[in-house]
């Protein structure tokens, strides 16, 4: 089974675009690699200097807007989280007292208190689920 996608440790386009055009910057200077006795000082400047650099995750998102997956999957934990999370309700005449409210004794049923009706509770399918998502992806989509 895959790991869940861990989206705090996403950065953004122009972060990431931002980050290497750093590290290409100093990976290219030459007067900066002259100035190492051996490749391993080189080697080991350059991996502090990127280490150092600003990777802090969203730190240029807008904080109305999330990162969320396209799609919802088992893979991405959305379907053990979101399965028997929603759901219908219907009427149903009382299977016990047949729609009267009274059991044989006169005494209000029950199984519907006396109201004659059962409230039914039915789970939304999860391809439901999954399609509404994609609908709600499709129209409130932020493009870059
Ligand atoms: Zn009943």
């Amino acid at each position: 089974m895959m790991d869940k996608f861990n989206y705090s440790q996403l950065l953004t386009r122009a972060k990431l675009e931002q980050l290497r055009t750093i590290a290409v910057s100093l990976i290219a200077d030459d007067s900066y690699a002259m100035t190492f006795q051996t490749m391993g000082q080189y080697r080991t400047a350059l991996m502090k200097r990127l280490a150092e650099l600003d990777l802090q995750p969203h730190s240029q998102l807008n904080p109305d807007l999330v990162v969320m997956p396209k799609t919802l999957t088992a893979e991405n934990g959305a379907k053990s989280a979101l399965i028997s999370e929603f759901h219908v309700t219907s009427e149903q005449t009382c299977s016990y007292c047949e729609g009267e409210g009274k059991a044989s004794d006169g005494t209000d049923c029950i199984d519907c208190d006396g109201g004659g009706t059962q409230i039914l509770f039915h789970d939304v399918p999860w391809d439901t689920i999954k399609n509404i998502y994609k609908k709600a992806v499709s129209v409130c989509e932020v493009k870059p």
